[in-house]
């Protein structure tokens, strides 16, 4: 039985800590409800443990985690023309398999983390995002996260919330802690 009548779309953005989290935050209160919550990490390394990975673990069944397995290094970027040219491909085919999951309506809430920051910079096509986003069952509420939301979706979304940068322990220097960044 679906949770929602009718699901919308929601963009969280912008240069601040917190949008994967607020994802996550709501993935948590969506499987308190019973819900089935579908997430997709992009841009991810494929070897890195997260705790987020090691939860979906203990609540398979309710929530899927996935990630893209194609390598991006984050220091190349988008200048590096194999890289970028690579990931289009494997973004252009998971896309594709998660057109199908957001059509058939086995979950509530489907997050595609990153895939905003793909989409600004040119890995994935818009009109296939566009499709993906129309042709979903219509309780499945959807959730883009990533910097760099462009304006057409921004448009296209029923939610955009910008995360603000003012501090970041980063610029003491404190690395990535696990628990609280992974
Ligand atoms: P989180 O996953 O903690 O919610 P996020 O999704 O908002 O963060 P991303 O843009 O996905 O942030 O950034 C990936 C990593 O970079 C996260 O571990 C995050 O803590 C860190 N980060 C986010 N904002 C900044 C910043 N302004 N300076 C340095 N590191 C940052
Ligand atoms: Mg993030």
């Amino acid at each position: 039985m679906a949770i929602l009548k009718k699901g919308l779309v929601q963009v969280y953005t912008g240069d601040g800590k917190g949008k994967t989290t607020a994802a996550f935050g709501l993935a948590w209160r969506m499987l308190g409800r019973g819900g089935k919550v579908y997430v997709c990490q992009f841009l991810k390394p494929a070897d890195i443990e997260t705790g987020e990975a090691i939860f979906a673990q203990q609540f398979s069944g309710q929530l899927t985690l996935e990630r893209l397995d194609q390598p991006w290094d984050m220091q190349k970027g988008i200048e590096d023309q194999p890289q970028v040219t690579a990931m289009r491909k494997a973004l252009a085919v998971k896309l594709s398999e998660i057109t199908q999951l957001t059509r058939s309506g086995d979950y509530d809430l489907m997050v595609l983390d990153e895939l905003v920051l793909c989409l600004h910079w040119h890995l994935v096509d818009q009109d296939q995002l566009w499709t993906l986003i129309e042709t979903r069952a219509d309780h499945v509420e959807l959730v883009l996260t990533g910097r760099g939301a462009d304006q057409p979706l921004i448009e296209k979304a029923d939610l955009v919330t910008v995360v603000d940068w003012k501090k970041h322990p980063f610029q003491q220097g404190i690395s990535a802690r696990k628990g609280i960044e992974y």
